[in-house]
């Protein structure tokens, strides 16, 4: 994430500038702008709604995946990108699974790309909608955030950190303003190579013992796409790690729960806990729209060295 923390506070303002504002007029501000959204992994929130938010401000948007595309004939990246760009587009929205795509498609088309998740290396856009989703319920969603805004604040990250780049992102963006990140795993999903993962950031095997110290408890799921062989056992590993009722009302009864989803109910959260009253999961996912409207016409207005996220 290339974002400073006055650039952070820029997007937060601008996402609730821009959800408040009137329908009408928010659609002239990318009017007619094309935006193609090139996803190579499935997604459904993320995909959805950078879609809905090109759209809120007037965009035409194009969804191009790897599946029903040339991608499957097996056009390059970069052939791909500047076919987009022949086409008109202004602006691409990038998932991949290789980490560093962004940044290569941006290099070889010259034009603006959001990272919407490379690999087992960043998501932007989701840290942000969970930082906007911490700030409404810890900091009444303030948008002026300084470096001292999450301080006391404490984060555990829980699961399959390892092939997590929501959790990479987060750890990324988190401490910037203050906050203390706590990643907590099995050594299979968390190995001891994260543990200079840097200031603000320590690892807490014992999941209870987190969760007591922690005001945001954001699960994971796991990558089951990517565990390339890895053997896990999964009732030792729920018994372990698994965000049950009883854990969160006996350890962390005033704590938000995040994921950024797909939710697996039953594995790394219950069914209870998922639909229970400290799940900000749904929020989250609005978030997203309102946080993406403003990536975007970040993206489509700023300079183009401002662009990336
Ligand atoms: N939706 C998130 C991502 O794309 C998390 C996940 O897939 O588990 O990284």
């Amino acid at each position: 994430m290339d974002l400073n923390v006055e650039g952070v506070g820029r997007i937060l303002e601008r996402a609730t500038a821009l959800e408040k504002e009137d329908p009408l007029k928010r659609d002239h501000i990318l009017a007619k702008r094309r935006i193609a959204l090139l996803f190579y992994e499935s997604s459904t929130r993320t995909r959805t709604s950078f879609e809905l938010a090109a759209k809120s401000l007037g965009a035409d948007t194009t969804l191009v995946s790897n599946l029903s595309s040339s991608i499957e004939k097996g056009e390059t990246l970069k052939d791909t990108g500047l076919t987009l760009r022949a086409l008109g587009a202004e602006a691409i929205i990038l998932r991949h699974n290789s980490s560093g795509a962004a940044w290569l498609l941006e290099e070889s088309t010259r034009l603006p790309v959001v990272n919407a998740g490379d690999g087992m290396h960043e998501h932007p856009t989701q840290a942000l909608l969970d930082l906007r989703t911490i700030l409404a319920h810890l900091r009444q969603g303030a948008t002026n955030v300084t470096p001292e805004t999450l301080s006391g604040v404490t984060i555990t990250i829980a699961g399959d950190i390892l092939h997590s780049r929501v959790a990479r992102s987060n750890m990324l963006l988190l401490p910037r303003l203050g906050a203390k990140v706590v990643l907590c795993g099995p050594k299979e999903l968390l190995p001891e190579i994260a543990t200079g993962a840097g200031p603000g950031i320590e690892i807490e095997r014992d999941f209870e013992a987190a969760m007591r110290r922690s005001q945001v408890i954001m699960m994971l799921r796991i990558q089951a796409e990517r565990l390339a062989g890895l053997q896990l056992d999964l009732q030792e590993y729920k018994a372990s790690y698994q965000l049950t009722g009883q854990r969160l009302a006996a350890l962390a009864p005033t704590a938000l729960v995040l994921h950024p989803g797909p939710i697996i109910r039953g594995m790394e959260i219950t069914a209870g806990v998922a639909d229970g009253s400290q799940s900000c999961i749904l929020e989250q996912v609005t978030n997203g729209v309102a946080i993406r409207m403003a990536v975007m016409e970040r993206a489509l207005l700023s300079t183009p060295q401002g662009a990336r996220v």
